[in-house]
């Protein structure tokens, strides 16, 4: 498609000239052209008024105004032409004779222009043609080059701490670094090394990259960005030879800083797996080792650094003198996820009546990059429905949203489906009630969303890092409150229940093999994390018995079964209550945190 448009314009321009040639030769007007002979006749005869010689071509003027034109010998000039043909010379004295070139412009456009036009038609249209075949095969052409991004200082959009909400022993951290690119003088007379290297840890979506970016704003120097996929290619060598350029280029611009993001891609233990592409990656990782290391003491470049995955590095990265500067950022807790909410709420008119306090207690496990992604939803949602303003509701709505998936309207229940997914619910909702250690149900639906009928949420009311073994056994019943709820109320069982036992077995493996939380096997984990390099993902490698196998097995079983138990003792003696939900579901379809609450007020 781009090549046709490219040859289209020249072809026109060239139609277009050839037409106004054309025009221009037929509106001059054109000479009658005559033999010597008959010009030397007429100069004999006295018909000549005015002689032009202009190269080769004499044009006459008779003394009836009739143009006329002879060619000449280019040799000959007029005069010796005249003198062969013994011409009277007194009549030549009577006629004025004039000897002009031809001007500039009409000699180009009469003589030169036809012959040239095509030329550079010609010429331009190999260029446009190598041009084009080397914009698509232009990645080949400078493949050894860096396609590191700049970003200068001076960008208005330059992102500082500021914009950083939370991580603030991460932020504190690389106020050192900033201080460092700014006044190195002050490091360097005390005689102390600066950081060559920061690795930034964390899960995905937890600010490592804006971080980074917020460093170079903070530090107001250029900041180089490359994702470490990047260097890693089809062709042997390039890896490392856009290593030596990225540095190069590092160099001539510090202070500066170099941030590799996703640096597990290039970075991971060497001698580990296999194929030629893990060969070009060692070579890559040896190439930013050697420069890293060849750094002068005062040279102001800091390599930054990113990875959610720091357990697979190569140690070599992580010695002194290279990435010894370990920065973690973790998920954000309430009080982060609030500023958070803050930081991107800036742009967004909301409501007076939103409460980031509360939609930061109802987004546990939330990253900064899933809360930007959550108030994006809302503000989409609100200009969806013309309104001035983003609201409450649409933010809740956003957090069912992504907790959940979308909300899926035309996927009706018959009545008995309904009643069965009431029941199901109803049950889920009942047991997480009257177990002590359970989180409080926030919401209770049988609309189906996602791939499940109907759903019921529960919500920490604090960020915890440590679980106790009782909350995950009561976690187990109230797995399993969906299923023996149907088998109670109806003597008859479902499909509905399938995802709540995958997700129990789950969770009763982990108790046992991870957690060691199971007496008869022990303190003691059950299988070892394996990274299969060259599969590029893990695995569970068996590093116990068959006997042991065994008795995971029969462990498993029997949580699962003591769970099951638990369930079914709470629905058949609180039934009372069970009916109540199931009435109010049937009714709204959803029932909110208040009106769970009050059915047991
Ligand atoms: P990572 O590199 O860790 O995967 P990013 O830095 O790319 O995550 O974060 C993605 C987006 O999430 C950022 O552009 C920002 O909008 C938002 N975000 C993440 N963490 C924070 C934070 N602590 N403060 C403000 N915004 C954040
Ligand atoms: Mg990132
Ligand atoms: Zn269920």
């Amino acid at each position: 498609m781009k090549i046709k448009k490219n040859i289209i314009i020249p072809i026109t321009v060239f139609l277009a000239l050839m037409v106004l040639l054309a025009l221009y030769n037929v509106s001059t007007n054109k000479p009658k052209t005559i033999d010597l002979t008959t010009f030397v006749s007429q100069i004999q005869s006295e018909q000549v008024k005015s002689i032009t010689v202009n190269n080769n071509e004499i044009d006459l003027t008779l003394n009836n105004g009739t143009l006329e034109l002879v060619q000449k010998e280019p040799t000959d000039s007029l005069t010796t032409l005249l003198k062969n043909y013994n011409v009277d010379p007194a009549k030549i004295q009577k006629i004025s004779v004039t000897v002009s070139g031809e001007s500039g412009w009409s000699v180009f456009l009469i003589d030169i222009l036809p012959y040239a036009l095509p030329l550079v038609l010609i010429v331009g249209f190999i260029y446009f043609m190598t041009r084009q075949i080397q914009g698509a095969n232009s990645k080949a052409m400078n493949f050894g080059q860096s396609r590191a991004k700049e970003f200068s200082p001076d960008q208005n959009n330059k992102i500082t701490f500021a914009d950083v909400a939370g991580v603030k022993e991460a932020k504190q951290e690389l106020f050192e670094v900033v201080d460092f690119l700014k006044n190195p003088k002050k490091y360097l007379e005390m005689g102390a090394r600066i950081p060559k290297g920061v690795l930034l840890i964390g899960h995905p979506g937890t600010g490592k990259t804006l971080l980074a970016r917020a460093v170079a704003g903070e530090a107001n120097v250029p900041f180089f960005s490359i994702s470490g996929s990047e260097f890693v290619e089809m062709f042997v060598g390039v890896g490392a030879s856009r290593v030596r350029d990225l540095f190069t280029r590092a160099k001539k611009n510090a202070p500066c800083i170099i941030f590799i993001d996703e640096m597990d891609a290039v970075g991971r233990q060497r001698g580990s797996g296999m194929g030629g592409s893990h060969d070009e990656r060692e070579q890559t990782l040896n190439q930013i080792l050697v420069e890293m290391d060849g750094f002068e003491p005062n040279t102001n470049v800091i390599v930054m650094a990113a990875t959610n995955r720091p357990d697979v590095l190569d140690s070599a990265l992580l010695r002194p003198g290279r990435f010894d500067r370990r920065v973690t950022l973790d998920l954000p807790d309430i009080n982060d996820r609030e500023a958070i909410l803050m930081v991107h709420s800036k742009t967004k008119p909301l409501s007076s009546e939103v409460n980031l306090r509360r939609v930061a207690e109802m987004t546990p496990g939330f990253s900064g990059a899933e809360l930007f992604n959550l108030l994006n939803e809302a503000a989409i949602l609100a200009a969806l429905h013309d309104q001035k303003q983003v609201t409450m509701a649409d933010i809740l709505s956003s957090i069912d949203k992504i907790i959940l998936g979308p909300e899926r309207k035309s996927h009706i229940l018959n009545d008995e489906e309904k009643r069965i997914t009431a029941y199901h619910e109803a049950g889920h909702a009942l047991v997480a009630k009257k177990l002590p250690h359970t989180d409080p149900v926030r919401k209770v639906s049988i609309i189906a969303r996602g791939s499940a009928a109907g759903f019921t949420m529960k919500l920490p009311t604090e960020d915890r890092k440590l679980h106790t073994r009782s909350e995950f056994i009561e976690e187990l019943a109230v797995f399993l409150g969906g299923r023996m709820a149907e088998a109670i109320v109806f003597n008859e069982v479902t499909t509905g229940a399938q995802s709540d036992l995958r997700q129990a077995t789950h969770l009763a493996k982990k108790i046992i093999t991870e957690y060691g939380m199971s007496e008869k096997l022990g303190l003691r984990t059950f299988g070892e994390k394996e990274e299969l390099v060259f599969l590029g993902r893990e695995h569970n490698a068996k590093d116990y018995s068959e006997k042991s196998a065994e008795v995971i097995d029969s462990e498993i079983a029997r949580l699962i079964e003591e769970a099951a138990k638990t369930a079914q003792d709470i629905i058949v003696k609180y039934r009372a209550d069970m009916e109540k939900i199931v009435a109010m579901l049937l009714e709204k379809e959803t029932i909110e945190s208040e009106d769970f609450e009050s059915i047991f007020a």
